[in-house]
């Protein structure tokens, strides 16, 4: 006789999961870890990867509103291109595969200021990949620019845009968007701006922020939003769940939230809606601490995310596990639950490093 489990691991093969079918799931946490696990290993095995890069935010002025923003700040920085290379260097000198640049939107930025770093980069780095500039950041660029999605795309790819970061998605559901966010692009035009870099050669990540107004049921229709442009479009690298940080922001309530269930639900759901079309599942130490982090891994997850270097995004909103994480303490943390690491660059492929 078939089992539940068994039957929920046929949909979930199938790539068939529905909205309904997930919210029964979501009440049963033993199954969904369970099944999970099963997929992971199906998927990836039980290696266990995480890259050495590091974050560069090169400023933190902002012309955006987004209620839960404890980054941007009237009077702050704006790096040269000079202190970028120099943080470059620093991401270098440790054996890092990859930048990761973002930044606050600069009322005069245009594309051109976009593709000046990433060519200064190259010029010194030829070889460094640039992981940069989320679809709110390609947006702005484009707007500032007078051209389209696809010119500003095709003249950031032509500068040495490597791969972008899938941030500012939020919860991919004009509901929630209008109250947390109501300046930042929409649902429709941050699909058009990832679905255009996937047809322009340009991977991303796909991310999702969740624990502020969302409904669970918008949580699991923002995930099977991914799953369907991945179908299309096969252009996700991974997708990384991210949970809201209540510190220093309007939307907060400027407590400390404890984490826990709620967030290793969100993992292994993820895994189980986007098993097959998405391998790879990722969790930030950064914001959920390297010990759940850990646990992570057993309910779905298979990488750990970036070594980063800095990390002031999530500083100020409140996260305290640190800006760096050194490639031996991801492999203690993998070898600890008997899974085996791998360092790997932006695009999953494997770097014989540590
Ligand atoms: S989240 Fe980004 S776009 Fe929104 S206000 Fe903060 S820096 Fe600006």
């Amino acid at each position: 006789m078939r089992s539940i489990q068994d039957d929920y691991l046929s949909r979930a093969g199938a790539g068939k999961f529905t909205t309904e079918d997930a919210l029964a799931l979501y009440d049963k946490p033993s199954y969904l870890f369970s099944l999970a696990d099963k997929l992971r290993k199906k998927s990836v095995g039980d290696e266990v990867t995480y890259v050495i890069n590091r974050n560069i935010n090169f400023t933190n002025m902002c012309i955006g509103t987004c209620k839960f923003c404890a980054f941007k700040k009237q009077d702050g920085y704006i790096m040269s291109i000079r202190e970028i290379l120099e943080k470059t260097k620093a991401a270098v000198d440790i054996n890092a595969t990859e930048v990761c640049i973002q930044g606050g939107l600069l009322p005069d930025w245009d594309v051109s200021n976009y593709c000046e770093i990433l060519e200064s980069i190259k010029n010194e780095f030829p070889q460094l990949h640039i992981h940069a500039f989320s679809p709110m950041e390609v947006f702005h660029a484009a707007g500032n620019s007078n051209i389209s999605i696809k010119e500003t795309l095709s003249c950031l790819k032509k500068s040495g845009l490597g791969s972008m970061p899938g941030t500012a998605a939020e919860i991919l559901a004009d509901r929630v968007r209008e109250e947390i966010c109501p300046d930042k692009l929409t649902t429709h035009e941050w699909i058009n701006v990832v679905r255009t870099a996937h047809r322009t050669g340009i991977p991303t990540t796909a991310t999702i922020m969740y624990g502020h107004i969302e409904t669970l049921r918008e949580r699991i229709e923002h995930i099977l939003t991914i799953r369907e442009i991945q179908k299309k479009t096969g252009g996700f690298t991974e997708f990384v769940p991210l949970p809201f940080m209540p510190l220093n922001n309007m939307l907060g309530t400027g407590k400390q939230v404890s984490r826990g269930v709620e967030d290793l639900k969100l993992h292994a759901l993820a895994r189980v809606l986007l098993y097959p079309n998405i391998k790879n599942i990722q969790v930030s130490w950064v914001k959920l601490g390297k010990k759940l982090a850990q646990s992570a891994l057993d309910c779905g997850v298979n990488d750990l995310g970036g070594t980063l270097m800095e990390e002031q995004i999530s500083k100020s909103a409140g996260a305290t596990s640190g800006e760096y994480m050194a490639p031996a303490e991801f492999e203690r943390l993998i070898r600890e639950i008997k899974r085996v690491p791998k360092q790997r660059d932006t695009l999953y492929r494997h770097v014989n490093g540590f």
